[in-house]
């Protein structure tokens, strides 16, 4: 009958005749599904985190679920004097196949980071595929024993997704494939290919290079750059430029002589690092020797490396060391277009250097096709064009604006999965960050959950900057067959990284930038609405490999109406002490007359010399002084560096590395499982141990995972992710070699106040004072605010404070907050506070 037919259709994984289900079936999965989250609360309660206090309300709650789910026996059914005791059904865990001992695991598992359980021998997503596996056999389970109802069907069906959001299509962005081009044919193809199997030998790969629309340009590339110094080459994102144009340059003998190399830089660390690995896999080389990446805290290169893709910002680094980068023949600044801050700063860098040395070529890569202005300012350098080729595009707006676009995005992300033909494209959607990756990733395993065998195989695969590698290579993975893949990316996905088999792109508007108020001194980042260039960028990801369909959660009227043009560039809305220290260091001490593509506000200007005052990297005339030469060193900020300058005055430069390392491994020290607030609060608290300190609890988390012998043991037993660590170890031992070039011997201090006092010869600027409602007052810019939830200080806050810093969400939060007293303020910077009475 129906109940056995659908579940052999869900064996087979079978969705046809599927997309419709009774209303009624619907309702009861959902209510199942409800129950099903109470378990794994409940499971998480009592054999994850035994122990835990749970206020009175939360105890009332987790009482309501254990009744709910049946877990509740009263005293007269024998059980101890008065307690509860819980048991889990031994029929419902025999149905389901599942013992005890497993779901434990289970449970357990959730906590632990996907990489470990990948060097473990483990898949990646060894608990969702084990979770999802064992919800199956449940629901399984519950079909043949009858429990769905049998008896009354309702006649009323309706669409598996009870709520949907409405598209209007309104345009077609063209193509630039006609009809009969048979290299798009054979793209295409090749596309497909790609789609249907890994490819195993490098001949595939090679052949797949052929595809690409640079190459047939190869030998009209080569002749221009030989023929020209300086030279604009612009295409279609995906058409070749970062994988093959350093690969061309190599073949042509520019990495021959003398053994110079190759840069490539890329505005972001995951791209530079991802394409690194793909031509060393094109190349057929181990990556890190011919081809390496150099990203901050990261050097993957060696002495044999030629090709050396890297982060704009470390190439400005190289500068300090290598002040005519004499290394290089030739240095390709690839996503111009992007204009990030280090990059606008390396065009006046490099455009410099390449009049110093004729024999050094300058190539100036971007997507967007309005490069004369590059051209205008290297001199009129020739722009060399790469046809593009884009399928059509057909756009499509909500009819009405969204609310919520995370939902409104999820929805659509089903939608599409349900009702568009099954393997015939992946989807794509872009996002503003990891967190809210994370919620779509969270919320769209929930629903596919629920919505269990009714729908084709849908493959999760998330990318941001703090990926793991490990991971970041499973974007590029063929979903297997009969199955859709959908890629939750932030806007890297938009330009720097290309992925093959997309056809649907889901676009939000939103994106995350970075805004400056030069007068309070507060950057922040803020989400924002996406500039048209970058909507149009976006749309176009969809139709590399044929027709795609774009999809924007907003309205055409939004579109034309609402949007900037283009983005401002960074270097107009950013802090500049960062940079303003590098070029002071570099012997730049005109500003004012560098060669700016677009000069920053005056204003900006001013304010990064101020700071840089402030910190004592500069003297009174602005010349960089003993401290500045040393902070210039440190790659961070120049309060981070600061503050482990200042560690030599106060004894104690173990512990500020140690605090610096911590403060850049990541904000995700503790895990941050859902709904569990409370248990890794508890676990958070033991470090803070009497110190009104977050920076200190760091330092203290450190240590003890230090005296562990590094175990990751220690670090599951006490949540702290083994990753975060690993990294802050990693960037903790850089520090250290560098407070060794800029001589400053390691010293160690058990008095907590030295450390703090060094922290706040950093942060000095950062103070705030408690307010009579609990807020706080920041002492300089007068802005009232918070403190994180997150903060171990927020239980008891101190009358006085500093943070490390400002995040703004539903208020402006401090996070990493540190008690500090007021005297210290007036000792430590005399020139910047003075005491008031
Ligand atoms: P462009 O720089 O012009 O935007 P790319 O050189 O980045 O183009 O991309 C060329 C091709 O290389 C694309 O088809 C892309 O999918 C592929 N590619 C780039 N990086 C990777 C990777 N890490 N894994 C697999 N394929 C990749
Ligand atoms: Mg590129």
């Amino acid at each position: 009958d129906e109940l056995a037919r659908r579940s052999e259709a869900m064996d087979k994984n079978d969705t046809s005749g599927l997309r419709r289900l009774s209303r009624r079936a619907y309702l009861r999965m959902r209510k199942e599904k409800k129950v099903e989250e109470m378990r794994d609360e409940i499971v998480d309660h009592e054999f994850l985190f035994p122990g835990v206090q749970l206020t009175a309300a939360e105890e009332r709650d987790m009482r309501h679920k254990k009744q709910v789910y049946g877990l509740v026996h009263d005293r007269d059914d024998g059980a101890g004097a008065g307690d509860d005791y819980y048991r889990m059904p031994d029929a419902y865990d025999a149905a389901a196949n599942v013992d005890q001992e497993k779901r434990f695991s289970v449970a357990r598992r959730r906590y632990e980071e996907p990489a470990e359980a990948a060097r473990d021998g483990k898949t990646a997503n060894a608990y969702t595929e084990q979770e999802a596996w064992e919800e199956q056999q449940i629901r399984k389970s519950r079909l043949q024993f009858g429990s769905m109802d049998r008896g009354r069907r309702g006649d009323e069906y309706e669409l598996l997704l009870d709520d949907g959001v409405e598209f209007v299509r309104s345009t077609v962005m063209a193509g630039t494939v006609p009809a009969d081009d048979d290299d798009a044919a054979a793209a295409a193809a090749a596309g497909d290919e790609y789609q249907a199997e890994a490819m195993d030998t490098k001949a595939t790969l090679q052949d797949e290079r052929k595809t690409l629309p640079v190459y047939k340009l190869k030998d009209d590339l080569l002749k221009a750059i030989a023929e020209h110094q300086v030279l604009i080459v612009v295409g279609e994102t995906g058409s070749g430029k970062t994988t093959q144009i350093p690969q061309y340059l190599h073949e042509a003998g520019y990495t021959a002589e003398g053994r110079k190399k190759v840069a490539c830089t890329q505005p972001r660390r995951v791209a530079a690092m991802s394409v690194a690995a793909r031509v060393a896999e094109e190349m057929g080389v181990k990556l890190g020797d011919e081809v390496g990446y150099s990203i901050r805290f990261e050097d993957c290169t060696s002495e044999k490396t030629v090709i050396k893709y890297m982060t704009d910002g470390m190439l400005l680094r190289e500068f300090l060391g290598e002040p005519d980068l004499g290394s290089y023949s030739v240095v390709v600044v690839d996503e111009a277009h992007e204009r990030t801050l280090a990059t606008d700063i390396l065009f006046g860098l490099v455009k410099d250097i390449a009049r110093l040395r004729p024999d050094m070529k300058l190539l100036i890569s971007s997507a967007t096709l309005n490069a004369d202005k590059f051209s205008d300012f290297f001199d009129a350098a020739p722009i060399f064009r790469i046809p593009g080729r884009r399928f059509e595009v057909g756009i499509h707006y909500t009819v009405a604006p969204e609310a919520d676009y995370i939902d409104a995005a999820v929805v659509t992300v089903l939608q599409l999965h349900v009702t568009e033909p099954p393997g015939g494209g992946d989807i794509l959607l872009f996002l503003t960050g990891q967190e809210e990756i994370e919620t779509v990733e969270e919320i769209l395993r929930q629903r596919l959950r629920v919505l269990g065998g009714m729908v084709a195989e849908l493959v999760i695969c998330p990318i941001y900057a703090n990926l793991p590698a490990e991971l970041q290579a499973k974007i590029f993975e063929p979903a297997p067959p009969g199955a859709r893949k959908v890629v939750l990316a932030t806007n890297i996905a938009e330009t720097s990284l290309t992925i093959d088999g997309i056809k649907y792109v889901v676009d939000p508007g939103f994106c995350k930038v970075k805004s400056y108020n030069p007068r309070t001194g507060m950057e922040s980042l803020l989400v924002a609405p996406v500039s048209r260039a970058s909507a149009e960028q976006r749309a176009g990801r969809s139709g590399r490999t044929g027709p795609g369909k774009c999809f924007r959660l907003y309205t055409e009227y939004n579109f034309v109406s609402d949007l900037d043009d283009d983005a401002v560039p960074e270097i107009q809305r950013s802090n500049l002490a960062s940079v303003v220290l590098a070029l002071k260091a570099l012997g730049i001490n005109d500003l004012v007359g560098f060669d700016f593509m677009d000069p920053p506000p005056a204003e900006s200007l001013l304010k990064a010399l101020e700071e840089l005052f402030a910190l004592g990297a500069l003297n009174s005339r602005g010349e960089l002084t003993k401290t500045g030469r040393r902070m210039a060193e440190f790659p961070l900020d120049p309060m981070l560096s600061k503050a482990i300058v200042a560690s030599e005055r106060y004894g104690c430069s173990e512990e500020v590395i140690t605090i610096a390392a911590m403060l850049s491994a990541g904000n995700a020290v503790f895990y941050r499982p859902r709904d569990k607030r409370v248990h890794t609060d508890a676990a958070r608290r033991g470090f803070h141990a009497g110190n009104a300190s977050d920076h200190v609890a760091l330092l203290n988390v450190y240590n003890a995972w230090a005296e562990s012998g590094y175990s990751p043991q220690w670090c599951r037993e006490s949540f702290v992710q083994h990753r975060t660590m690993r990294r802050a170890r990693d960037v903790r031992d850089q520090l250290g070699a560098l407070l060794e070039r800029v001589e400053i011997a390691p010293c160690s201090s058990a008095d907590l106040d030295a450390v703090r006092k060094a922290v706040t010869a950093g942060y000095f600027r950062h103070a705030a004072r408690l307010q009579r409602d609990g807020s706080y007052r920041a002492v300089k810019s007068r802005q009232t605010v918070f403190v994180h939830p997150s903060s171990g200080v927020a239980q008891a806050p101190p009358r006085w404070a500093l943070y490390h810093e400002l995040v703004l969400t539903t208020k402006e939060y401090m996070r990493q907050v540190t008690e500090l007293k007021p005297e210290w303020l007036v000792e430590i910077a005399p020139h910047y506070y003075e005491r008031k009475d």
